[in-house]
This record gives C-alpha cells, structure tokens and sequence, in this order.
C-alpha cells in the first residue's frame, strides 16, 4: 500500500459511507475503496428518510456544510449519472400563532447574514406559495434554495456511481471490529472471520456506530433513536414546498406522484437497539396526522397507505461527530446526524474523502462538528 493512494474500509452502507466511497475513489482512482454493509444498502435511515434537502433552520455549526451541499444537489444527478428525484421545490415554514410568527421574524436576520436566503412571507404571501395552509397561518419564511429528493432513489444513485468508480460493495457483510496496530488503522475485520487490511477505516454506521468504536475505547455518546414517516394516497399537485411549522413538529411534502409525505420527527419503538428494527406507534400516526392537517387543511381528504420509521442515531448537541478520532491514526467518524443528515450527503463525503486521502479536508465546512468534543 503507497502512502499516495491507500486503502480504505468504509464501514456503512448508507447514503453516508456510499457518498464517501464515490468521492473517494473519483478523487484517487488508484485508491482500493471497500463498503462493508451488514444488510443492503439504505437498508437503515437513508432509505427510509423524508429526503428534504433543507438549510433553513439549521444550527450555525451545520450551515457551511448545508450551503455548499445546496450548491451540489442541483448537479448531482449528472455527477452521479444517475436520478435522485431532487426537485429544488423551495421550503415553507408556517407560524399558525403568535409566537410562531414572533419566532419566524426572529430568526430571519441572523440566518440571512449567514448566507441563507430567507424571506420572510405574510399570511397571503404564505398562502401564493401554499395554496390550502391553515386560515390561521400569519405568515412564514420562505427559503428558495430548500428543496426535497427520493430517499432509495437517491441510494441507488450513490450505490450505482460508486460501483461505476471503481468502489467494492459488500452487503450483507458485518464489519465486527476495527484492528489497530500502534495506534493506527490496520484492519476491519467481518462476521465470517475474514478481515480486509485497510489504512483506513470510515466508520459510517448510523445509529450503531458507537459500539463498534467502543471496542477500540472510542466512546461517543450517541443514541438511537426511531422517526416515523406517513404516506398518503394520491392527489391532483397542489403543493410545491417543503412545508414546516414553527413549534410543532411537522416536515410535509407532495410527491411527484401525488401522495403527500408526512414526517417531523414523531418516535417509533425500537424494541432492540442491537438491529434494524422498530414499531410505529398508534399515538404518534395520531399527532403527526393531526398537526398536519391543522397545517394543510386538504390532508384530511387523504389517506395514509403506508407508515414507517428509521433509527438514526442522535448526539447530545443534536449536531453530528465527523472526522479524524483523536489518538488512532487512520480512523474517522461521521455519525449523529440527528435526522438531518440527509441534505448533507453531498459535502460530508468529499470531506470524507479528502480526509481519508490526505488532501485538504476544508475545515471551515465542519468546524465544531468534530469528534474531540465527545471522544473519551
Ligand atoms: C424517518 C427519517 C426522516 C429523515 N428526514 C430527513 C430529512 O428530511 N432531511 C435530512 O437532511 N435528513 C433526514 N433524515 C436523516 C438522514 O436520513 C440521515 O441523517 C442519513 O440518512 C444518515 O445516513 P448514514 O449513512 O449515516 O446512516 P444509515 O443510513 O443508517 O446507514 C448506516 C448503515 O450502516 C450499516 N451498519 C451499521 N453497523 C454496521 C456494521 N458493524 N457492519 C456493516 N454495516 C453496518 C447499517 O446497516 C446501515 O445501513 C431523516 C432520517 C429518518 C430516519
């Protein structure tokens, strides 16, 4: 293995290990990337999530690798070659009361001198973009550069192009432990007892990431946790943002097809932290139904044809832990997304990759992000 192009062991199949390997191997084609993935890819919250590409509302932290993720979703089907059913459909977030509205012009100053271009909308301004929002909405902000895509669609497209560079794909292959030798990255080795040697190791794991660090004493404070989304029938397009609302918990768009989906961060059940799997719970199929159709009244026409969670894995700060783990040569991290990672794909895995390459990592993208802050 030459120092110039090493070997690198992706641990994660999700949209943020694929977007790493894709980056990784299209900067440095000599590099041997590898994907170790336990079930499929976007088996876990990738695959599932409401897929909106958002960079209104985001913690100050995450805003530089929101922007310059928004300045590639528009390209990305032709960097991928491939369809990830983005649409930059602009994002809407309502206030149905007082201290909604109070909030929403609160927070447009400081998010526009960082670069985001809000608008704040009235209540008639909100309803043009809107069409069927609440009678009650005094207004909302308005973000032009929000947008939304299709959760597998876009796997696919991140799995397809990574293949195509020249990335190796392993799914149903469990990495068990990262090997060190002095302090630095020699191996991963997997369920069946093989083991790939590697220089480095991206541990991308989603909501199952820290036990595997805990192994080599890295431990990061990260919890699982279950989002549910709703799916209804369909109906004629009338809704073209992503829309949300200041101080209830709602993320609704309709989709190319007409069916509205319906997300927010309601919980599901996880049963079993160890695996993939959850249980929608009848309380919060009731809550998010109706907070959305106290939002967008014409939801109450619709039905719900399929409910769903994923299990993402969430910090304390609800930012995410990404980069180099102090102490172990060749080990990086890129976890906690906090059900928001999604917007993030783009960026997060040229980062990744620049680290894992030794080329420039572009710090200014993810300072305060990094994994010093939990690492004990
Ligand atoms: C319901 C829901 C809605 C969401 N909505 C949005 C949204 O609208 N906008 C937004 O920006 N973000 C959203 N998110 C968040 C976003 O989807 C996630 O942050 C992102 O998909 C995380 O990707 P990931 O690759 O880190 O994790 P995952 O997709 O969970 O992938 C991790 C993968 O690692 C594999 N794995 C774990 N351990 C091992 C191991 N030891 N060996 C091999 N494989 C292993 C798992 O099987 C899994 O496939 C949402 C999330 C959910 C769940």
């Amino acid at each position: 293995m030459t120092p110039d192009a090493p070997s690198i062991v992706i641990v994660g199949g999700g949209l943020v290990g694929l977007s790493a390997a894709f980056h990784a191997r299209r900067a440095e084609p000599r590099a041997r990337v590898t994907v170790l993935e336990r079930a499929r890819v976007g088996d876990a919250a990738s695959g599932a999530s409401a897929a909106g590409v958002r960079v209104m509302g985001r913690d100050p932290a995450e805003r530089a690798l929101a922007l310059e993720s928004l300045s590639r979703w528009p390209e990305l089907d032709r960097e991928l070659e491939g369809k990830t059913g983005y649409r930059r459909s602009g994002g809407l977030r309502v206030a149905l009361d007082e201290a909604g509205w109070a909030e929403a012009r609160a927070t447009v100053a400081e998010q526009r001198a960082a670069g985001v271009p809000l608008e704040l909308a009235d209540a008639d301004g909100a309803r043009r973009l809107a069409p069927g929002i609440s009678l009650e909405c005094r207004g909302g902000v308005h973000c032009v550069i929000d947008g939304q895509a299709v959760a597998l669609a876009t796997v696919h497209a991140f799995a397809a192009a990574a293949r195509r560079v020249g990335v190796r794909i392993e799914e149903g292959v469990v990495a068990t432990a990262v090997v060190l030798e002095a302090a630095r990255v020699a191996a991963v080795t997997c369920g069946d007892g093989s083991s790939v040697a590697c220089d480095v190791a991206i541990v991308a794991g989603g909501a199952w990431t820290a036990p595997l660090l805990a192994k080599v004493g890295v431990r990061l404070p990260l919890r699982g946790r279950g989002l549910q989304m709703l799916l209804t029938d369909a109906a004629p397009a009338s809704l073209t943002p992503v829309v949300g609302c200041f101080g209830r918990p709602l993320s609704l768009k309709q989709l190319a097809d007409g069916a509205y989906l319906i997300g927010g961060g309601w919980p599901a059940r996880i049963p079993n932290e160890a695996v993939n799997r959850w249980e929608v719970l009848p309380e919060s199929v009731s809550g998010s139904l109706e907070v959305a159709r106290a939002v967008y009244p014409p939801l109450a026409a619709r039905a719900v044809t399929r409910s769903w969670a994923g299990i993402e894995a969430f910090t304390p700060d609800d930012l995410p832990v990404l980069g180099p783990v102090p102490g172990v040569g060749g080990l990086l991290v890129a976890a906690g997304f906090s059900g928001h990672g999604f917007a993030l794909v783009p960026a997060l895995g040229d980062v990744l990759a620049r680290l894992a390459l030794g080329l420039d990592p572009r710090a200014d993208l993810w300072r305060g992000l990094d994994v010093a802050r939990y690492a004990s």
